[in-house]
């Protein structure tokens, strides 16, 4: 007789690991991550009231003469209240230049008009002499609408006109 070999594989008692911990890695809390995003904030534009082009961007604003806003009023008698700006890209410059009642001491200007519908929104100013800045836009606050965060440059293709 063979001894038959005894080939049984043995009994394991498996263990089935499939419960194992799961990869968690700790979530590192970004510390710029506020709830104030400060680049969400500043895409904020003022705009043609007329037509809605971008004209300006409100953190452009500066003060000239020790202030940002200005009444003042041109020799109609017509008073403007003008918000004095580094930049407005969205106008541009009609008119010869001149210093002839300047709001500006040491300031020529000339009329600027909204670049998509022609409407007069302000004067560009630029200094005689050495002064600071050398130049700047001056621009109707009434004839400009604020408009907030909405991103995406849609050129209001309006018909109206
Ligand atoms: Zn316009």
């Amino acid at each position: 007789m063979r001894a038959a070999l005894a080939s049984a594989p043995p009994e394991r008692a498996r263990a089935r690991a499939r419960h194992g911990p799961p990869p968690d890695r700790p979530a590192a809390p970004a510390p710029g991550v506020a709830a104030a995003d400060p680049a969400a904030r500043g895409r904020r534009r003022l705009c043609c009231r007329a037509c809605g082009a971008v004209i300006a961007r409100p953190e452009d604003a500066i003060a000239v003469g020790g202030a940002h806003s200005h009444h003042v009023f041109n020799p109609a008698g017509i008073v403007f209240h003008i918000g004095c700006f580094r930049d407005a890209p969205g106008v541009r410059a009609v008119g010869p230049r001149t210093g002839r009642f300047t709001w500006f001491r040491g300031y020529d200007w000339v009329v600027t008009a909204c670049g998509t519908c022609a409407r007069h929104l302000g004067w560009m100013y630029h200094a005689i002499a050495d002064t600071a800045p050398a130049t700047f836009q001056a621009l109707v606050l009434d004839r400009l609408v604020e408009t907030g965060g909405d991103d995406g440059g849609d050129d209001g293709d309006d018909a109206g006109g």
